[in-house]
């Protein structure tokens, strides 16, 4: 089941030049940075209630976000929905005929379990399933 608006997914150039503006502009707290190596990101998360803003910027030029920043620029990039149970919920998707880019979910940012779904069949709206970990 989907617990909740885990976080939302920004893509930034450099997260040097955009955490001053959610901290100093928003008020945001900065929870941690991390760089996700199987993502190729470095990550800053911050404390939106009960859910997060999850910066992210491109680690090398072949990082999903790189090839993001080059298309779109800098924006939303992802929502995430924090569930109690991934591999229910990734099965739910693909019977409702949506392919899945992790058909098995990967470690992220936090340790958490994550799986994106593939974006074309999502209505223009990139989503992960998240479940486990730290945040
Ligand atoms: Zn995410």
């Amino acid at each position: 089941m989907i617990q909740k608006v885990d976080h939302i997914g920004i893509a930034v150039r450099s997260l040097a030049e955009t955490i001053p503006y959610y901290e100093n502009a928003l008020g945001m707290k900065l929870l941690k940075t991390e760089e996700v190596e199987s993502q190729k990101v470095r990550t800053a998360f911050f404390e939106a209630g009960e859910t997060h803003v999850e910066l992210l910027e491109p680690t090398a030029d072949d990082s999903p976000i790189a090839k993001f920043l080059e298309k779109n620029g800098e924006g939303i990039h992802h929502v995430a929905f924090g569930v109690d149970d991934i591999t229910g919920q990734l099965k739910q998707a693909a019977d409702a005929g949506v392919k899945l880019i992790h058909e098995v979910p990967m470690i992220g940012a936090g340790g958490k379990q994550v799986a994106f779904l593939h974006p074309k069949f999502t209505h223009g709206v990139l989503t992960e399933f998240c479940s486990g970990g730290e945040h």
